[in-house]
């Protein structure tokens, strides 16, 4: 069965992939393969920091892998905060905080068009392909529901008329970003199977 390590240890990410490619293949989160430390995340794009963390594992392993990187990108902030969507409120900040500084950013903005953007980047052998998901929407005047994680409170996308808090996992997945992407690589993967 083919093997392939996902760069990450959130339990989410790896359930949603695990029930989608099932029993086609194996996907090892890091700690499955005992692989610690920090993962370096310095490339200016998504896209670099995603090739960035597959190739740390490649390197580290030689076992195929995929990593992948999501930023969230306000019109009216010149696509801030994007790649710094993580420590977009500094370096130790909470979600909490990011959501705070986001919506006193936008306090008097009448332009709240937004969208995530999650890029995935796969190595097989010395193969390398990218995949990218994208979901417009807009950024609320205010915190609206408690599902979900990070920005969801405040990010509405275009085809729902409620926050991605507000919405069941299986919704979400439905029309995200990571969705999308995730999609993508499930689809390469499984025609390579
Ligand atoms: P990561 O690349 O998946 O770690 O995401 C970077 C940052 O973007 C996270 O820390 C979250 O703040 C935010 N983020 C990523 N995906 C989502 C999402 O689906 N909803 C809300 N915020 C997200």
């Amino acid at each position: 069965m083919k093997q392939i390590v996902f760069a990450t240890n959130n339990p989410h990410k790896l359930e949603e992939i695990r029930s989608i490619v099932g029993d086609r293949a194996e996907i090892f989160s890091l700690a499955d393969i005992n692989l610690e430390g920090e993962i370096p995340e310095t490339s200016p794009t998504l896209e670099g920091n995603a090739i960035q963390k597959a190739r740390w594992v490649k390197e580290r392993t030689g076992l195929d892998c995929f990593a992948d990187d999501t930023g969230l990108m306000v019109d009216a902030l010149n696509g801030e905060p994007g790649v710094y969507s993580a420590r977009y409120a500094g370096e130790h900040c909470t979600p909490a905080d990011n959501v705070a500084k986001l919506l006193d950013r936008m306090q008097d903005e009448s332009n709240r068009a937004a969208k995530f953007v999650t890029v995935i980047a796969l190595i097989e052998g010395d193969s390398l392909s990218t995949f990218t998901g994208e979901v417009e929407g807009t950024i609320l005047t205010e915190r609206s529901g408690d599902g979900g994680f990070g920005y969801d409170p405040i990010f509405k996308p275009v085809e729902a008329d409620c926050s991605f808090a507000e919405m069941s996992a299986a919704e979400k997945n439905n029309i995200s970003h990571r969705g999308r992407a995730t999609r993508k690589l499930i689809e390469h993967l499984l025609k390579n199977l």
